[in-house]
């Protein structure tokens, strides 16, 4: 695959990895496609339970989001936990808040591991209108009071304590949030599946599948035919092109990020370190990497074209929240297709052998390692936490292949432009 948005920061201080050479058998219990971080916690925790695995990844380990994303460890889903309690009441609320808050699997791995991921703790959602932090308020009190989860309430007027910008009517800073290197996490998962025996074949793409009449499934690949008892598809945007009934359940939005050049005032702009998104519709969302660079997200395009210079379409959002550094040098500028669903939720299912987890609409950092483990945990017969996440509501996009995407970007550009107005 060649990529024109691949001039990244985390490419450019990617740790060296490359997959062993294979020479084995094309037969295993488990092919997984796709070398996200979905595809890879899976193929980790499958070899883990003792199947023979081999992922089939048709660029490079971290080609898609998780090798290109803000890097912002946010727990939960991109409902609030009171909505999920509200929508399906308190036992189901109980399940998702242990696995998706309470569980934090990606710190696991990165501790069991020693992955080398500049991991750092603390997450602030910050209020774009103090109606926005009134909710804030009101469902970090819900947290605490319901699940004894305590994160820590900042006014407007100490928001400085955190963030160098006059713009935010307040926020919650989570200590159990963070942020990462995601392309050196997702290495390191590859290095840790590697050494519990998963072959992984890069730049080799998965065309098709096939039911084999011994309910097992032949993957053509563009090099070989891979035989599996069971399949896991974690390719995320590019689902629908081997499963086009399940490429209706999303759409592909493009984001895109920058990385300045190392900044002397650095630690004044974000004095505590902690990842922060804001609370508008297309949201901005920043972090400082470990070499003292402002990552800033910002904007959204509803075309797949990538805007021709990157760090132009993104700088007016920096420089909007941070004025002091409005002409500062940028070194990187790239971007990625975030797959969203209708309700943002994350769509998982089981269909016959062939797993899947893909639609984490932008919330993924966290919950993508979550999934892998879930599933490998259902193949392994233990079904009731991936039924959790696998219980969530979903329904595909109206509109058929042609006009799926018009349609959607409809509803988003409404809601982008009641963010405008206020
Ligand atoms: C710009 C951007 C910023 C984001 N920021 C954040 C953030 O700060 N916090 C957060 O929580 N989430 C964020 N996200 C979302 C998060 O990155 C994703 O939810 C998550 O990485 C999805 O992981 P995945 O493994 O499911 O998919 P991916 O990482 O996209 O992996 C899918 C893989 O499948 C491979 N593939 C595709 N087709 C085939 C095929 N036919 N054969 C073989 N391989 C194939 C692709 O090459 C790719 O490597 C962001 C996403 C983007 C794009």
């Amino acid at each position: 695959m060649t990529d024109p948005l691949a001039n990244s920061y985390y490419a450019a201080t990617a740790h060296p990895w490359r997959p062993r050479a294979f020479e084995g058998d094309l037969e295993c219990d488990v092919a997984v496609i796709g070398g996200g971080f979905t595809g890879l916690s899976a193929a980790l925790a499958c070899a883990e339970r003792g199947f023979s695995v081999i992922l089939v990844e048709a660029a490079s380990i971290g080609f898609g989001a998780s090798g290109r994303n803000g890097g912002q460890l946010i727990p939960g889903l991109r409902w609030t936990a009171s909505e999920l309690e509200e929508e399906f009441g308190s036992e189901r609320a109980d399940a998702l808040f242990d696995l998706c808050w309470r569980d934090n699997r990606v710190k696991a791995r990165i501790e069991k591991h020693g992955i080398d991921c500049d991991l750092k703790a603390g997450h602030l959602e910050a209020a774009w209108t103090p109606g926005d932090f009134d909710a804030m308020k009101r469902e970090a009190d819900y947290l605490d009071t319901r699940f004894g989860y305590a994160s820590d309430v900042i006014a407007k007027a100490d928001m400085a304590a955190h963030i160098a910008s006059p713009l935010y009517h307040g926020g919650i800073h989570d200590p159990q949030g963070g942020h990462f290197h995601p392309l050196n996490y997702a290495i390191g998962l590859a290095k840790a599946a590697e050494a519990m025996g998963v072959c992984i074949l890069e730049d080799e793409r998965v065309e098709r599948i096939v039911d084999l009449s011994d309910g097992s499934s032949g993957l053509f690949t563009t090099q070989d035919i891979i035989e599996a008892r069971y399949v896991i598809n974690a390719t995320d945007s590019w689902i629908g092109e081997i499963e086009p009934d399940l490429g209706r359940y999303t759409v592909p939005i493009m984001n895109y990020n920058i990385a300045t050049a190392p900044l002397a005032n650095a630690d004044t702009l974000l004095p505590t370190d902690a990842a922060v998104a804001d609370s508008r519709f297309v949201l901005n969302y920043f972090r400082l990497s470990a070499d003292k660079r402002l990552i800033f997200g910002g904007g959204e395009r509803y075309s797949q074209t990538p805007p021709r210079d990157i760090a132009a379409f993104v700088r007016p959002f920096m420089a909007e929240v941070f004025p002091q550094i409005a002409d500062a040098k940028i070194d990187y500028g790239w971007g990625g297709a975030v797959a969203v669903t209708m309700n943002r939720l994350p769509h998982i299912g089981r269909r016959g052998n062939i797993f899947f987890a893909h639609g984490f609409s932008g919330h993924g950092a966290l919950v993508t390692t979550l999934a892998g483990e879930l599933i490998a945990e259902a193949m392994a017969g233990t079904v009731e936490r991936f039924d959790i996440l696998a219980g969530l509501p979903s329904r595909p996009f109206p509109g058929g292949k042609w006009l799926r995407r018009p349609l959607a970007t409809l509803g988003l550009l409404y809601y982008a432009m009641k963010d405008k107005l206020g």
